[in-house]
């Protein structure tokens, strides 16, 4: 890549083909996946992601809401796009885009099949999410007595799968917790199966449970963050490549005295001569400012420098005194060595969060094949 100008986060798309690659080479043959490009792809790019993924064959895409839908089909995106979290007042939008929505309670159920009655279709495919442990969205194990007669009762919507999601399946310490969601899940599909007297697809894992719960790949598999190179453990870290660095420039170097302050509210007070670098990128474009007063950090010439006082909205301010830098050098704020969870992980939070974060306003540059 030629050197940065400005702030740009790079999307390596051959890190994505390796991590699609890796996530597959975990599931027995004919397990599907699906690929999770909710939230702009993590935070990189939805459409370029999805685009990269249906040209490697990907079986399903889902997206938390309609929205999001919409963009990949607007963008030429033909595979079955699961809508995770839909609202009722896009229900024909969902409809008139092919779009597939999860069904996860009875009000959503009837209001999405009255929807399809009323536009005269057959056989809509949904998705029937039920809650085994996480108790977010989703119907009790008890609903499906109530839910195979409603569906029975109609030609509109026809079940494409049903699945769950697992709460903590990243967290080994919580194993007894997710083999007891796994099953019950598993005499949910017993159940369901049975009284519609047809088989719908079945899936439970995220990219965690894809990882530590061979038991449960069912059908098809649900993975976001592994796509993007994060496997929530120092093992599995290193078998994922992270797809995005987020890189920016020193646009000017100041050197202060001692009890000179820097930034606004004069939050960091220096403690003798020290040199500063200002980068463009501030809590407008997703460096919040928990990252701020020397928690957050960046990489300049390979070394760490923590960020001083409050984090501005274009901008932070670094302590550079021990590193050798200048205007015009390349700063990196994460990358496939430095990466995304550790500067996450200095101000409590996780990669999902810091990469979702990174805002439109941040240019996006691909490496391709
Ligand atoms: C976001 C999401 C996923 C993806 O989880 P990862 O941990 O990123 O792999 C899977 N399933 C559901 C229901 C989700 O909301």
């Amino acid at each position: 890549m030629p050197k940065v100008r400005e702030t740009v986060l790079e999307i390596d798309l051959r890190a994505l083909t390796h991590n699609f690659n890796y996530l597959k080479s975990k599931l027995q043959p004919g397990i599907k996946f699906l690929a999770v490009v909710k939230a702009f792809a993590y935070g990189s790019d939805s459409v370029e992601i999805a685009k990269h993924l249906q040209k490697m064959d990907v079986d399903y895409f889902a997206v938390a809401y309609t929205k999001e839908g919409v963009v990949l089909r607007d963008a030429g995106i033909t595979k079955p796009i699961l809508v995770l979290h839909p609202q009722p007042i896009n229900f024909k939008t969902i409809i008139e885009r092919c779009l597939e929505p999860s069904l996860y309670s009875a009000k959503v159920l009837n209001e999405f099949v009255a929807v399809t009655e009323e536009n005269a279709q057959t056989d809509y495919p949904v998705h029937i999410k039920f809650n085994t442990g996480l108790n977010r969205l989703g119907f009790w194990e008890s609903d499906v007595d109530f839910i195979v007669p409603r569906l029975k009762e109609t030609s509109a919507v026809k079940v494409k799968s049903i699945f769950s999601h697992l709460a903590a399946s990243e967290d080994l310490k919580e194993a007894d917790f997710t083999n007891q969601q796994i099953q019950r899940f598993n005499s949910i599909i017993d159940n369901f199966k049975t009284q519609i007297g047809y088989k719908p697809w079945v899936h439970m894992c995220n990219t965690s449970g894809i990882i530590n719960y061979k038991n449960a790949h069912f059908d098809m598999v649900r993975s976001g963050i592994g796509l993007y190179g994060f496997g929530n453990s120092v093992k599995e870290d290193q078998n994922l490549k992270p797809i995005a660095s987020l890189k920016s420039v020193i646009s000017q170097i100041h050197n202060i005295e001692k009890g000179e302050s820097v930034g606004y509210n004069r939050a960091y007070i220096s403690n003798g001569f020290e040199k500063t670098a200002t980068i463009p990128i501030g809590h407008a474009d997703g460096i919040t400012r928990v990252y701020g007063k020397k928690k957050g950090f960046v990489y300049i010439n390979n070394q760490k420098a923590y960020i001083i006082g409050n984090v501005c909205m274009d901008m932070i301010m670094v302590n550079v005194t021990d590193i050798d830098c200048k205007e015009g050098d390349e700063v990196v704020i994460f990358d496939g060595t430095h990466r995304a969870n550790e500067i996450a992980e200095s101000a409590g939070t996780i990669s999902y969060e810091i990469l979702t974060a990174i805002s439109q306003r941040v240019k996006r540059e691909f490496i391709y094949e």
